[in-house]
């Protein structure tokens, strides 16, 4: 496996492959370090995982220049996922307890009746590239402190962030083989989801990945959570506040070289603010810096890998062929490495890529709509169903609208984020199950009846 920094062309390091019996190993060191993990009180987890916050806090400034290297994103964006790994530490050393704690239910007398929260086992983790540090500790944090114990399998291009996230348990001094990198390729992973020794999965990243390691849990019968694509509307409706409205879509759909799940996709516009909108939303995305990911100041670098800009100008460029009008960008920078600029599309015909496909990348496709049944209708007219942002002064109103949109995740006068204390997960072609907070930290638990007489 090698690594090649898209910002420079230049390869940053290669990593061999782990053989079948390197596998096989892991696999045995994750039954066997179950077997004593689960042992361990809740307590001594949770003080365990605030250990790798602290890991993580005194290591940042290396762990965002890894993935700046690895995936391009700018140093800024990076730090402040470091950043966001240690809340979630912090969240779930204080909260594992609570979260976990046993439910009494009505029995009849002389009898206890409960659900005691028991952990499942090795839990195998598919993960994408794009947020290197925060997918994958998003998922380890909390099912290591349930009890279980992980296994990653990150995307191919950010091994070395891999490596590193299983340096960080290590040191904060869990015991061997609590969390585990496969350095493999997704082709190993059926074998790897089909062994015994693994108890569930979770995997976040394209619907095709998605279908193939849901369709291999199912003929095995384990679980899985899916947080899979999103083409997330975000509807400015006629009474919004435009200023605030433009300058967070402009980030909404840029940060993360525009490469995030939950980036606004299709802006939403009623016809009424529609002009003034689209005028505030070019300024701020002109406004917006694209160059050197190292950079402090740099707002968008490359796309993570040359093949990915590639299959995002050709979706840019069907929509264009199909009637599609280009406001700002539309080209890659002329210059070297994979850079694409700030894009938006207007009078986007049904049916085009930039209506129904994810949009990986800064392209934002804007529609005009009559009123707020058809932006609803709009918004609800994908596949996908993550997460939806509703622009209106009447905070009633844009609970309402929230209600009647099919996505996970809803938010009034707010980008879509994801945050440690809220349930985050998808509908439809997005996925299903939830992970972060309470909901998450149980997807993968034996919810086990103790009934006493
Ligand atoms: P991807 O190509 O699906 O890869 C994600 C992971 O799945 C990688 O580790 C990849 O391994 C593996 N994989 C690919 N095909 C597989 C298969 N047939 N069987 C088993 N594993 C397989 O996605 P990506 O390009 O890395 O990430 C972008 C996608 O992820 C976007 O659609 C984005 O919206 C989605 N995403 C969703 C969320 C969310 O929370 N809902 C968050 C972030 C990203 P290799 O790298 O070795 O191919």
């Amino acid at each position: 496996m090698e690594t090649i920094n898209p910002a420079t062309g230049e390869v940053v390091e290669s990593y061999e492959e782990d053989s079948a019996s390197d596998v096989g190993s892991a696999l045995e060191r994750a039954e066997d370090t179950f077997a004593e993990w689960r042992e361990v009180p809740i307590r001594e987890r949770e003080q365990l995982i605030e250990a790798a916050g602290d890991v993580l806090r005194e290591n940042e400034r290396e762990y965002a220049e890894l993935m700046t290297e690895e995936m391009g994103k700018p140093i800024s964006q990076a730090l402040a996922e470091v950043q966001k790994c240690q809340w979630l530490c912090d969240h779930y050393a204080k909260h594992t307890s609570e979260y976990l704690e046993a439910e009494t239910h009505p029995s009849p007398p002389g009898t206890t009746v409960k659900t005691v929260y028991d952990p499942m086992g090795p839990v195998l983790a598919v993960m994408p590239w794009n947020f290197p540090f925060w997918q994958a500790m998003r998922f380890a944090v909390p099912y290591l402190a349930a009890g279980n114990v992980g296994l990653l399998k990150h995307a191919s291009n950010v091994p070395g962030s891999a490596l590193a996230i299983e340096e960080i348990f290590e040191e904060a001094g869990f015991p061997d083989g609590a969390f585990q990198t496969l350095l493999v390729g997704s082709e190993k992973i059926d074998d790897v989801l089909a062994d015994e020794r693994v108890r569930a999965a979770t995997l976040t990243g394209s619907g095709p990945a998605g279908r193939a390691v849901a369709s291999t849990a199912g003929e095995n019968l384990k679980k899985t959570v899916l947080e899979l694509g999103g083409s997330d509307p975000f509807v400015v409706l006629d009474d919004a506040d435009i200023d605030a409205a433009a300058e967070t879509g402009a980030w909404a759909r840029n940060q993360n070289g525009g490469q995030s799940c939950i980036a606004a996709k299709r802006f939403i516009v009623h016809e009424d603010v529609y002009d003034d909108f689209l005028d505030r939303f070019v300024e701020e995305c002109e406004a917006l810096t694209v160059g050197d990911p190292m950079d402090e100041d740099t707002d968008i670098g490359p796309q993570a890998q040359s093949h990915l800009m590639e299959e995002l100008h050709e979706q840019v460029e069907q929509s264009v062929d199909a009637g599609a009008n280009v406001v700002i960008g539309g080209e890659p920078l002329d210059r070297d490495g994979p850079f694409y600029p700030p894009t938006i599309l207007t009078d986007i015909p049904q049916g085009c890529p930039a209506d129904t496909e994810e949009l990986f990348g800064p392209v934002a496709s804007v529609f005009s709509v009559a009123d707020e049944d058809a932006a609803i209708e709009t918004a609800n007219d994908t596949q996908f169903g993550l997460g939806a942002s509703i622009w209106t002064e009447d905070r009633d109103r844009g609970q309402c609208v929230a209600r009647r949109i099919d996505a996970g995740c809803t938010y009034i006068n707010q980008l879509t984020k994801s945050d440690p204390r809220v349930p985050f997960g998808g509908v439809k072609s997005s996925g299903y199950g939830r992970e972060l907070s309470e909901a998450g930290i149980k997807e993968f638990v034996n919810r086990k009846t103790v009934w006493t007489e």
